[in-house]
């Protein structure tokens, strides 16, 4: 599994994070690019009395660079910055100081997990435009998280319409798409309504949503669309192995 796009980092190691264009773990931090800075309010209070290290804040931006020679992915990445205090020794007496850096803003925007080859267009955009906001826009993450909603039911064949004798046909809210349609949803519904509360909750602002509601729904999105789009198997390396070693002995 992917680490988490909030993971914070040095900048002499690089999360796990998948890479844009090949999908693999093999992003590395472009040292010589790297450039941090304390910020303006950090600047002038450093010199007052009551000023601890802890209260270091400083923002940064630098380029990650993908280390397998057939990709070579470039990705523009900037955030904030603290220092922490680690204790170290044996005994526990000495401490360290650290400077920990946390990401905003991707570009391109990274896989939040492998998608599966066949997960439709629309939604692998969707996906795409959902990590674009994880980490600098919660609630327009979530928003995007229920507009995935929409685009995944739809190809899912739940109606978005209740058609009604005589009358004109009605428009069915995300909810009664999901809670009308149990059959169609089977052991995705629950998920589905997962999702489609933290959606609800990025209509109410960022407040309401924490780092940790939506790396939980990161992790319930990746178990959906895994459901939903299983990879097929695939036992041709096999096939091919028994081929070769038995193949013109039968004939
Ligand atoms: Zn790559």
């Amino acid at each position: 599994m992917a680490d988490s796009l909030f993971k914070a980092f040095t900048k002499h190691s690089c999360p796990e994070w998948l890479c844009p264009a090949c999908c693999r773990p093999s992003l590395d931090i472009v040292l010589q690019t790297f450039h941090s800075e304390i910020t303006r309010q950090t600047r002038m209070e450093r010199n007052e009395s009551w000023f601890d290290s802890d209260n270091v804040r400083m923002v940064f931006s630098c380029l990650l660079k993908c280390s397998r020679p057939s990709c070579l992915e470039t990705v523009a990445v900037s955030g904030e910055g603290r220092t922490e205090r680690f204790v170290t020794g044996i005994d526990g007496e000495d401490e360290d100081m650290i400077d920990l850096f946390s990401a905003r803003a991707f570009f391109p925007p990274l896989p939040l997990f492998p998608l599966p080859q066949l997960c439709p267009e629309p939604v692998r955009v969707q996906i795409s435009e959902v990590s674009s906001l994880l980490t600098c826009h919660p609630a327009a993450a979530a928003n995007a998280i229920r507009s995935l909603l929409e685009k995944l039911l739809d190809d899912m064949h739940v109606p978005r319409e209740e058609r009604r004798k005589g009358k004109k046909a009605r428009a069915l809210t995300l909810n009664e798409r999901i809670v009308m349609n149990p059959e169609l949803l089977g052991i995705n519904q629950q998920g589905i309504m997962a999702l489609k509360l933290i959606g609800n909750a990025g209509s109410h602002g960022s407040e309401a949503i924490s780092q940790e509601h939506l790396e939980d729904a990161c992790h319930v999105l990746e178990l959906l669309i895994n459901q939903i789009y299983p990879q097929p198997s695939d036992a041709s390396h096999q096939i091919a192995r028994l081929q070769k070693a038995f193949g013109k002995k039968s004939v």
